[in-house]
């Protein structure tokens, strides 16, 4: 609630030209709201589902400031990557550290 950072891009995927970041497996409930699907789903040249990024590489589920106060709008039915960050864990701190959240 209060970083979000690995909600973002990281430099090293944007710089491989991915525009895709967080995958949304197709059982992922997410998939089952068309609604959300039209806002926060992009997919592929190769049809896998990614969580829609803003241009600054934000997920576009993320509301709220980076390392101040933010908020997973879709937390429930969040898709399996985004629970896979362990806080603490070296991708959480290299994340961190990217966006400059201490
Ligand atoms: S779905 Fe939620 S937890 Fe996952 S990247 Fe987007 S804002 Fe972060
Ligand atoms: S897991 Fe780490 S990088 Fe991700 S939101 Fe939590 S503290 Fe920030």
């Amino acid at each position: 609630m209060r970083c979000g950072a690995c909600c973002c891009n990281p430099a090293s995927n944007a710089a491989e030209g991915f525009a895709g970041w967080v995958e949304v497996g197709e059982r992922e409930p997410l998939l089952a709201d068309e609604r959300l699907v039209r806002r926060l789903v992009v997919r592929d040249e190769e049809g896998v589902a990614h969580l829609r990024l803003d241009p600054s590489g934000r997920c576009l589920a993320l509301r709220g400031r980076l390392g101040v106060r933010v908020e997973c709008t879709i937390y429930k039915i969040r898709p399996h990557p985004c629970r896979a960050v362990l806080a603490g864990s070296e991708e959480c701190l290299r994340a961190r550290a990217e966006r400059g959240i201490v």
